[in-house]
């Protein structure tokens, strides 16, 4: 799954960007207001980290624009404890949660989960259909009761269609949702990855629609 990391502190945006990958997440880091409103326009995050003070444009801001163009994706705001108006402020604006500076990464990660969860319409942590339910919590897929552990990039897969069970996603819109700005994407690289998880869940788990892309049963 992808993240947007806006975050214009060096020392901050470094250790979260390589706290996040540890994690499984793929994480694009901005360092500035007008490059979060241009990445967030490219679409495929699962989450957005949103730091208010930024340069050249505030998250406040950042956070406006997005809302008001329809942009959905859950906003987690990363604010100094004296910022309690900003705050305020970015829940009205949109914000799903905040979290203060400085913080343990463990809650990060799972304030991440909560608020990917409640956009997920999800009150707790499995999401799916009934042959294939998706842990959000362990990152784990059961397929007909059979737990089995998946990569970071096999449960972004997942992710993307089980959000959506049966709605058909793109080769462009699952890359999207997978693979972030450093990756390098094979022109197979989906195939290749569906293939693998078929011989984990089975041969009919995914199915592809010719010249479309792919969905699960729903
Ligand atoms: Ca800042």
């Amino acid at each position: 799954m992808r993240v947007l990391l806006v975050e214009d502190d060096e020392m901050i945006g470094r250790s979260l960007k390589q706290a996040l990958e540890g994690a499984g997440w793929s994480a694009d880091w901005v360092r500035d207001g007008e490059l979060a409103h241009s990445a967030l326009g490219d679409g495929g995050y699962t989450c957005v980290l949103l730091d208010l003070g930024l340069p050249r444009q505030d998250g406040t801001e950042v956070l406006r624009r997005a809302r008001e163009r329809g942009d959905a994706t859950p906003v987690l705001v990363l604010t100094a404890r004296d910022g309690l108006d900003d705050r305020i402020h970015s829940l009205d604006l949109g914000a799903d949660d905040y979290l203060l500076k400085p913080f343990e990464f463990r809650e990060l990660l799972a304030r991440m989960r909560a608020v990917v969860r409640r956009r997920d319409g999800a009150a707790h942590s499995l999401i799916g259909t009934a042959a294939l339910q998706l842990d959000l919590t362990t990152r784990e897929v059961a397929v007909n009761g059979v737990r089995e552990a998946l990569t970071a990039r096999e449960f972004a897969l997942l992710h993307a269609l089980l959000e959506r069970p049966g709605a058909i996603l793109s080769r462009e819109q699952l890359e999207n949702r997978i693979y972030g700005w450093g990756d390098e994407v094979t022109s197979n690289a989906i195939d290749v990855l569906i293939h693998g998880m078929r011989r984990k869940l089975g041969a009919d788990a995914i199915r592809n629609v010719r010249g479309l892309g792919w969905r699960v049963a729903a």
